[in-house]
């Protein structure tokens, strides 16, 4: 008779008692652990391991499961990629206001939609609605879970079921496989589109207008240029059409620029309030791009139209939280005080840190690395990220460095380091850009960077 070979598999309860389970009960927690003993024995009843399993390799492979559960946690990173608005490290670090503000938020009740002096239930846009009128002096404003969400709804509630006018020229991917196109058809709204990829002219709009029309849009062609011989109308011009036929005309513009980048050679960015007083019904753009805030979508414009999207089902769907109402209001705040922005919003601050500065900060670094290491400071170029400025870049500097056990260990290790730095890496090297690390976390990152080759 052949032994079937799940009967020496060894029960949950038994394991456990293992006296070498005792550590990972003791790190993990029991109901950790007796979670990671079940799967990995339901594991072996469906696919045996070749070797006969003691139950110490059993311990081990239960112990890395843990393990890797623990790395996929949301954790703290240093972003060493150069990339300010890296997308996949969560954009731009809040200020310290306005972590402040959502950690207040998150931790205890909140007048969010109590007005304080009468005790009368209040609408939780308004301290955020006031800050963007005061801002980019318009009439109305709201806010959403992102640029995407804002595009959705203001389609929504203004041309579901009807037609969208926009240029060829304008349908992006955004990243991670978003296409603007898409975004826009999952609002009901039926797209028109005009022109050519690189020649789009006012006249082609005039020519797609009907009474099926809605709205015009215009899309900024945020992660990506066309160069040469290319045009499109302008917001003003768009702005006059749309006048002339009663439509709203909508302006995404992605990243909310609200200082003037030109101040750091990154001209061309558009602004929301120069977007408006070009004529714009409605400007739609992020809060965790050029802004600086958290993870939102601001649409901002006339307040009939505003009202219209508000009152749109889809407004329940997209609203914000307590926690990111809370940043985004303690982010708008540091625009109020133009002498005080630069110091206190992150994005701002990495952005105009000198290239001197970050040489003298690399040096200090590169010293104290082993020799082995190779490490070499040198002057590079990085870009904004976030789908900004897609063909300006910014100088930095960097340390560049070659490990014996090869880049793409060493960066694994790194990446696995505490705590985890994720670095650059290119044609054999890694590198530690600083254009992305505040001057605060320099003594993280050396610590990180000194623990690396007593770790695994
Ligand atoms: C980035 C971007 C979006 C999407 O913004 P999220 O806040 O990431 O949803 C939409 N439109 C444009 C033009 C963008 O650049």
């Amino acid at each position: 008779m052949i032994e079937n070979p799940h009967r020496r598999l060894p029960s949950v309860h038994q394991v456990l008692e293992d006296p070498a389970a005792a550590a990972l009960v003791e790190r993990y927690g029991r109901g950790a652990v007796k979670e990671a003993v079940r799967s990995e024995l339901d594991h072996r009843r469906q696919s045996p391991p070749p070797s006969a399993d003691g139950q110490a390799d059993l311990l081990d492979a239960v112990a890395l499961r843990l393990h890797a559960q623990d790395f996929h946690g949301i954790r703290r990173v240093i972003n060493a990629t150069g990339v300010i608005l890296h997308t996949n490290l969560g954009r731009a670090p809040l200020a310290r206001t306005a972590a402040d503000a959502a950690r207040e938020a998150a931790a205890g009740y909140v007048n969010l939609e109590i007005d304080l002096t009468t005790g009368q239930r209040a609408n939780r846009q308004e301290p955020c609605r006031d800050l963007i009128r005061r801002l980019l002096g318009c009439e109305s404003a709201t806010v959403v879970n992102n640029c995407a969400a804002a595009t959705v709804l203001t389609l929504h509630a203004l041309a579901a079921c009807r037609e969208v006018v926009v240029s060829r020229g304008q349908l992006v991917e955004i990243g991670g496989g978003f296409r603007i196109p898409e975004v826009m058809t999952a609002s009901g709204a039926i797209l028109r589109e005009v022109g050519t990829t690189n020649i789009t002219r006012a006249a082609d709009f005039e020519a797609a207008i009907s009474e099926r029309t809605a709205a015009i849009l215009r899309v900024h062609p945020s992660n990506f240029r066309i160069h040469g011989h290319a045009a499109a109308p302008d917001i003003a011009e768009l702005a006059a059409i749309g006048r002339a036929h009663g439509l709203p005309v909508i302006d995404d513009i992605g990243s909310g620029a609200l200082v003037d980048f030109a101040q750091f050679d990154l001209g061309g960015e558009p602004r929301p309030a120069e977007s408006l007083a070009a004529g714009a019904d409605l400007v739609l753009f992020s809060g965790d791009k050029l802004l600086g805030g958290p993870q939102t979508g601001i649409i901002a414009g006339r307040q009939e139209l505003i009202e219209k999207i508000e009152r749109d089902p889809l407004m329940r769907a997209f609203r914000l939280d307590k926690m990111c109402l809370a940043a985004l209001e303690a982010t708008l705040r540091l625009y109020l005080k133009a002498d005080e922005t630069f110091a206190a919003v992150p994005v701002l601050q990495l952005l105009s840190v000198s290239v001197d500065e970050l040489h003298r900060r690399a040096e200090t670094i590169a010293q104290e690395l082993p020799n082995e290491w190779g490490a070499t400071v040198r002057d590079d170029v990085t870009f904004v990220g976030g789908g900004s400025l897609p063909d300006q870049t910014l100088p930095t500097v960097v340390i560049a460095m070659r490990h014996p056990a090869g880049d793409a260990e060493f960066a694994r290790r790194l990446r696995c380091g505490d705590p985890a730095v994720l670095p650059r890496v290119k044609a054999g090297e890694v590198v530690i850009d600083l254009r992305s690390v505040p001057a605060a976390d320099d003594t993280r990152l050396m610590a990180a960077l000194g623990g690396i080759d007593s770790a695994l």
